[in-house]
């Protein structure tokens, strides 16, 4: 893409290889593209050290996989199985976040045991980058400072509770089809794509339905704007009135 062509992004979901994100929390970036949202999945690294597929394909089935949930994809080169926070990634990281300019960012956590070191690498350079990114003092020409609002943490260990979860239930057919674009890691991995199903229906299981995409945040949640009195009743209670005895 052009520089001059760069639009702001509401949301930059940021993932170590090619199809971290999309696996991971691809139901909720369906359900914010259909929202309006301006969502650009940014991949760490081609995935070229993965034992299953070449990076050219990688690059390919990344930008299929973006296209069918309605997202621009965006890779940063960084080494694969080699990401490390330095200064420099940091920093690196940073004129990614002053070129897109997104209101929020979407990474893998930073402390997941016996994950995969670059995706806690990469949580680490994101969870740096931060606030430093509205620091004058960091030059990224020709991107200026830039504030983000938020980060929200995907990939968390499943003993942490979660600070939301996404009902991702009525979009689990379009993400099927999006997650299958990795044909090179689903087709591969022994047990992947039931261990991503057991994934959503965890995270589905904590709100009371029956696939959900889990995240946390560090900070408190601003919900002055937000209909959040409005929720979805857990199916359990569908039907119930307090008081009267169930049949
Ligand atoms: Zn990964």
């Amino acid at each position: 893409m052009a520089e001059k062509e760069i639009q702001p992004c509401d949301i930059m979901a940021v993932g170590a290889h090619p199809d971290d994100v999309e696996h991971c929390i691809g139901g909720s970036l369906i359900k914010w593209a259909r929202a309006g949202k301006r969502i650009l999945i940014l991949h760490m690294t081609g995935g070229e050290k993965g034992t299953h597929g070449s990076q050219s394909l990688r690059r390919e089935e990344a930008e299929a996989a973006a296209e069918a949930l309605g997202c621009d994809v965006a890779f940063l080169d960084f080494p694969d199985t080699e990401i490390r926070f330095t200064t420099e990634s940091r920093n690196r990281f940073i004129r990614e976040v002053r070129k897109y300019r997104p209101r929020v960012i979407l990474s893998q956590y930073h402390d997941f045991p016996r994950m995969h070191p670059d995706h806690e690498q990469t949580g680490l350079i994101v969870k740096n980058a931060f606030r430093p990114a509205r620091f004058k003092a960091i030059e990224t020409p020709p991107y200026p400072p830039h504030w983000v609002e938020s980060i929200f943490w995907y990939l968390i260990p499943l003993t942490m509770k979660p600070s939301f979860v996404v009902d991702v239930s009525d979009v689990m057919d379009e993400w099927h089809r999006a997650a299958e674009c990795y044909a090179s890691q689903l087709g591969n991995i022994p047990n992947y794509y039931q261990r991503l199903i057991r994934l959503k229906q965890h995270a589905g299981w904590l709100i009371g339905v029956e696939h959900g995409e889990a995240f946390l945040s560090d900070a408190p949640i601003n919900a002055t704007d937000s209909d959040i009195l409005s929720f979805s009743p857990r199916p359990e209670f569908e039907g119930f009135t307090p008081g009267l005895p169930r049949s």
